[in-house]
């Protein structure tokens, strides 16, 4: 049996193995989990003893593939737990991820199928965070880019946005920007700050951060108006 902090190292580094090539670094782990260094080196060295993850010299870990696995199924649970918590019990999508993180590493496979089951098996969660299959092979993920990469001018649908920060969630559910919106950008200031014009009408101007943190899909403009995007 695995404890739930190492469940929660192998979910974090496969997520950071999303972002940047391995190995990851124990800083990356550090930050990403908000630990120390040394806290992670320990936790490292117990899950490379237990062959779930391999360690580089000086330069970091990367997860076996018994470690990418379990790194899935514990994925899995959340993200299907944010997503029935979201449809069936009302949960505003910026509470979900505390309540899975806890719940992720308690339920049992009977539950997750009939979870899955009563949500017609959904591919992604409400963050726009793809699911991993039944079958725990990686989902696949479309390349994704940031909405702060982007030129004024440019339309993009809002594929992805971070499950972490529930201020942030709540602010971009009421500025109507989640997943499935398409939203043309206006300007990108000299610090970052970009504006959006959203399909309500309405324009938001984003911090550099939350630009950084929404990954998107670029959408041709001549198949939506710019003026009139529709709604998700
Ligand atoms: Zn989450």
């Amino acid at each position: 049996m695995l404890s739930d902090v190492m469940e929660d190292y192998l979910k974090g580094i496969y997520i950071l193995q999303e972002r940047a090539e391995p190995p990851i670094s124990t800083s990356q782990i550090a930050d990403y989990l908000d630990v120390t260094p040394p806290t992670v080196t320990s936790m490292v060295e117990k899950l490379d003893d237990r062959g779930l993850v391999e360690r580089e010299k000086y330069k970091g870990v990367e997860l076996t593939d018994e470690g990418v696995t379990v790194a899935l199924e514990v994925l899995r649970h959340h993200r299907l737990l944010e997503a029935y918590l979201t449809e069936h019990l009302d949960y505003d999508w910026s509470e979900v991820h505390e309540e899975a993180d806890v719940l992720e590493h308690h339920i049992s496979e009977e539950f997750e199928r009939r979870v899955a089951e009563a949500l017609d098996d959904p591919t992604v969660d409400p963050h726009g965070d793809p699911i991993p299959n039944a079958d725990l092979s990686p989902p696949d993920d479309a390349e994704h880019t940031r909405l702060s990469e982007h030129e004024p001018g440019t339309t993009v649908e809002i594929s992805r946005v971070s499950d972490r920060e529930e201020e942030e969630l709540r602010y971009l559910k009421d500025a109507n920007i989640t997943p499935g919106t398409v939203v043309r950008i206006v300007d990108v200031a000299p610090f970052g700050m970009v504006t959006v014009a959203v399909s309500d009408g309405g324009r938001q101007s984003l911090p550099e951060e939350i630009a950084d943190s929404i990954r998107v899909k670029r959408v041709e403009t001549d198949a939506v108006s710019a003026e009139e995007v529709p709604e998700a």
